[in-house]
């Protein structure tokens, strides 16, 4: 027989282990072993047993077979891979930068060995007559444990285990002798965690409108034709998009396709997935960051087994071993909660693109505020752009005005809320409407800073300002780090010490100063540590529980307020200043997004935009609801600047314990890089810094960073190939290295 050998991947991450070590596959386990399982390994020196995953088997020995260690088993219970899963943990470490343990880890399920639920029942053999003489039987010898059983038995024809233990208070031994008896048998069967417990009443379809009935058709025939494809579909709030979801997902499930929907946690809401289970029931499963470990393993399994076609959750959802998935939607695709922040730093958006691609699927992106990548690709050609333009929830657009705060100023307003945005508060406390105050911020009153010298107290650990919560002390919203608020400066001693901007608590008091009997309920990432808590204040908000929301970027997402008539915004330009080339885009969609929270109900709302830039275009174009503007004018700004989407960026994040070590080593790869620069026509190369990090430390962390920005996203990959290969001859000791390709964020 033909030896065979099989190349393992180690679980251990660590870049000198990203690569595969051969093993002999023993008898045993030849004609079994494939791809993708999980086994255990003698690793190292010690022969220390580990687990590992199968890359590949094969018959060529590439190294000296006698030498060669041999598979120990596999382990139990897991879940084994796809081929598509481990060609798409190819594609992440190909295209992201990252170990192929990393890659793998994003897209295989947890295989936490977990306990599974097992549900054990009592099943009746005997007919009722033989039932009737046993007990008779039972009576005369004052068997009572199994008199109670055996009555039991005649009502139903099964009976739960705990509650024949339980209740009943029969011993297992007396079921035993029954079961002997051939009275009963115990039937055992795994339970899955179905973290779906809702039984609905299915939801009436409704008649789409032309719009909706043409994106339906396109996609389906596109399908149907072997041409699936990608699509955006640019619809405000209430326009039908997630009814046009569910009508292709239909489609998709009346084929035999299996069906991944991606929300951002914030919008998965009760009521979002009500809708979904209504159409449908229990074929259609959750995926959140409450589920456990056991749960998501569960529900892969349930994928796997086809009992389930549809799965709703974060961008992790994409990873759901379907056989054969026929549609992903990606609903508010615009959102950075679908960038991954650990390696490989990848993209759901790109990453469904590729997910598509293996199982033949199509792509459908939704938002009402596109992000500039989308559009771009929607402008060029590489997705269809459908545009749905009508509120189906009746309701027009806001009546916007836009307040600058330097005028307030020198017309002697010293207040947070500007004179226009008061009148029209007082309005609606008096007729008995509901208002929210947007604030782009968190805490209490931002940092503290010294009036006399201007020293600003900061984090020891990060290098980020501290900032004020409530009882005076200051926090690093990094790390953690706290410290309580000094009385006096440290550097110069002086008495003037204080906060500057307001966060929402201060909004609130401020509010109640001028409003004393307004009822306000806030939401910020203080007040909505759990999840529960989230859902509490909106509902409250939702019943009429308070006149006025006051709240971060939370309160603009999901969830609709019919009773919502005034949104103000307080300081619109906070995130205009960041420092990132998102900030305009940013800006932008919360504007928008917050705006359009006045007037969805029959009441016509109005916004007030308070502002220290009122002629910035992110703010004008906002106050218009006018997207395409918004657009023209961004991309324009990304052309002349080099950056994604018109160009590709690829940052280079060196962390390092010693400071020097790390300059030096992100020095030496920048210069490594730039060596690179091709002549050809590849595409003109830019290399940007390097310089520390804009948090130039955490945790005692040095961050240095540096971007090469190249409009041939395969030079810079190849680049990180060659960084990545440079790397593996380096005596790295403390410092590590992440790439990421168009980052969204800056470190
Ligand atoms: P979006 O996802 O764009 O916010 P939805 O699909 O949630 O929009 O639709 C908004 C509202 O309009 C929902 O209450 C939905 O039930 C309703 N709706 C959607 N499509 C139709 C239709 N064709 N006919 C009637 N009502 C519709
Ligand atoms: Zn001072
Ligand atoms: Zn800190």
């Amino acid at each position: 027989m033909q030896e065979l050998y099989a190349d393992i991947i180690v679980d251990i991450s660590h870049e000198k282990l990203d690569k595969t070590f051969q093993y002999r596959v023993p008898e045993r386990l030849a004609g079994v072993l494939e791809a993708g399982m999980c086994v255990v390994v003698p690793f190292g020196n010690g022969n220390k047993p580990v687990k590992g995953y199968v890359m590949e088997v094969g018959g060529e020995c590439r190294f000296e077979p006698s030498r060669m260690k041999e598979i120990q088993g596999l382990v139990k219970d897991s879940v084994e891979v796809e081929d598509k899963m481990i060609a798409l943990a190819g594609w992440l470490r190909r295209n992201y930068g990252s170990t192929m343990i990393q890659a793998l880890k994003t897209v295989l399920p947890a295989k936490q060995s977990v306990k599974r639920l097992e549900h054990k029942k009592l099943q009746r053999l005997m007919s009722r007559e033989e039932l009737l003489s046993l007990l008779g039987e039972c009576r005369r010898r004052k068997q009572v444990a199994k008199e109670r059983l055996l009555q039991e038995l005649l009502e139903q024809e099964t009976i739960p285990y705990e509650w024949v233990t339980g209740k009943l208070g029969v011993s297992a031994q007396t079921v035993k002798s029954l079961e002997r008896a051939g009275a009963v048998r115990i039937e055992s069967s795994l339970a899955y965690r179905n973290p779906v417990r809702l039984k609905e009443t299915a939801e009436k379809e409704k008649n789409l409108s032309e719009d909706q009935r043409h994106i339906v058709e396109r996609v389906t025939a596109d399908y149907d034709g072997g041409h699936p494809g990608t699509y955006l579909i640019h619809g405000i709030t209430g326009s039908g998009k997630t009814e046009v979801y569910m009508r292709l997902i239909q489609e998709m499930t009346k084929r035999g396709k299996q069906a991944v929907v991606l929300i951002p946690e914030i919008a998965l809401t009760y009521q979002t997935l009500l809708r979904f289970y209504r159409r449908f029931g229990d074929r259609v499963s959750v995926m959140n960051s409450t589920l456990s470990a056991g749960e998501k393993y569960d529900q892969c399994q349930r994928a796997k087994n086809g009992e389930i076609d549809v799965i709703i959750g974060p961008r992790s959802a994409l990873f759901t071993p379907f056989p054969q998935i026929g549609i992903i939607v990606i609903d508010e695709e615009h959102e950075n909660s679908y960038k991954s922040e650990g390696s490989p730093k990848y993209h759901a958006r790109e990453t469904a693109v590729e997910v598509a691609r293996l199982h033949g699927a199509s792509v459908v992106l939704g938002s009402a505020t596109p992000s500039l990548e989308a559009y771009y690709r929607a402008g060029r050609g590489e997705y269809t752009l459908f545009t749905l333009k009508e509120r189906l929830t009746g309701g027009r657009l806001p009546t916007v005005y836009t307040i600058d705060l330097r005028q307030e100023l020198r017309e002697g307003n010293r207040s947070i809320f500007s004179r226009k945005l008061q009148e029209l508060l007082s309005d609606r406390l008096a007729k008995g409407e509901q208002s929210i105050l947007f604030l782009n911020r968190r805490g209490y009153a931002g940092f503290i800073s010294c009036r006399a010298c201007g020293h600003v107290m900061k984090c020891p650990h990060c290098d980020v300002s501290l900032s004020e919560h409530k009882g005076g002390r200051l926090l690093c919203h990094y790390c953690g780090y706290g410290e309580p608020k000094p009385k006096i400066c440290p550097k110069c001693g002086s008495g003037y010490i204080s906060g500057f901007r307001a966060g929402t608590q201060q909004i609130e008091e401020k509010l109640k100063e001028l409003y004393p009997d307004v009822r306000t309920l806030r939401m910020d990432a203080d007040t909505t540590r759990t999840k529960d808590s989230y859902e509490q204040i909106l509902s409250a908000f939702s019943n009429g529980e308070a006149d006025v929301l006051i709240g971060t970027q939370m309160i603009v997402k999901g969830h609709d307020f019919p009773r919502v008539t005034l949104v103000g915004v307080l300081a619109a330009d906070l995130s205009l200043s960041t420092g990132d080339y998102h900030a305009g885009e940013r800006t932008f969609q919360l504007l928008t997004q917050a705006v359009g929270r006045a007037g969805r109900g029959s009441l016509p709302g109005e916004a007030v935009i308070q502002t220290y830039q009122p002629e910035h275009y992110a703010v004008v174009h906002a106050a218009k609801q006018d997207y395409e503007g918004f657009y023209e004018e961004d991309i324009l700004y990304r052309e002349m600047l080099g950056y994604p989407p018109v160009s590709h960026m690829l940052a280079v994040q060196v962390f390092a314990r010693e400071e020097e070590r790390g300059m030096k080593l992100a020095g030496w790869l920048a210069r490594r890089a730039g060596a690179l620069k091709s002549h050809g026509e590849d595409g003109k190369m830019q290399i940007l810094g390097p310089a520390p990090a804009a948090i130039g430390r955490i945790n005692d962390i040095f961050r240095f960073v540096f971007y090469i920005k190249c409009s041939n996203y395969g030079k810079l990959i190849q680049i990180k190939d060659a960084l990545e290969e440079a790397l593996r001859g380096q005596p790295l000791k403390q410092e590590t290295v992440q790439f990421d390709f168009d980052p969204m964020n800056t470190i």
